[in-house]
């Protein structure tokens, strides 16, 4: 694995204790010499990521459309930036740059990422690992509806696991690196 792909809030939230989080994931993230992939911009916990890994020497690839450079206040201190005609094209890009998949506490953007891609290895699209990020139970009630699609029987088990939920970083992380996908 190369490059990590994090999909998260555009807003920074309300708890401060979500970027002691951050700090920790972009420590990992370095630590073990992989770079990041993430949406382009400078504010929230997009923002927040970015300058974290920058500021510990690590590699940092924002993927942005066009139509909101503006919007979303693109950062401007990156190691690489791709800008995209359309938000698909963004995401085909985020993905095809990335070797794992990962969603930190964020709104509808976080969540339509990170199912796309869980539902693309659902698939068979491809091999490369998704998880969550369960800061400080963010996704707690999330992963409980995705158990109660389980035994309801819209989600088959073993493609409920192919999305870990993890607390810390640095299991995630583990797990991503010895991921052996089940097969759609
Ligand atoms: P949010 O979690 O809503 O704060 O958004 C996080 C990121 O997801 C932002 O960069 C949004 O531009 C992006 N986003 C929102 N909707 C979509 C979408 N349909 N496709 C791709 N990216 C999106």
């Amino acid at each position: 694995m190369k490059s990590v792909c994090v999909y998260c809030g555009s807003s920074a939230g309300r708890r401060e204790s979500h970027s002691d989080a951050v700090f920790d994931l972009a420590r990992s993230l370095v630590a073990r010499g992989l770079s990041l992939v993430y949406g382009g911009a400078s504010i929230g916990i997009m923002g927040m990521i970015a300058d974290a890994v920058l500021e510990r020497g690590g590699k940092v690839v924002g993927v942005i459309p066009e139509a909101l450079l503006r919007k979303e206040v693109v950062h401007d201190g990156l190691t690489e930036l791709h800008v995209t005609g359309s938000m698909q094209e963004r995401k085909s890009r985020m993905a095809e740059l990335s070797d794992g998949f990962i969603a930190l506490p964020g709104g509808i953007g976080t969540f339509e990422e990170i199912f796309e891609v869980w539902s693309w290895a659902r698939l068979g699209f491809h091999s490369k690992p998704c998880g969550l990020l369960n800061i400080q139970g963010y996704y707690d009630h999330l992963a409980r509806f995705l158990d109660h699609a389980v035994e309801e029987a819209y989600i088959q088990p073993r493609f409920r696991d192919m999305l870990m939920v993890e607390n810390e970083p640095g299991v995630l992380l583990d797990r991503f690196q010895s991921y052996r996908p089940s097969g759609a």
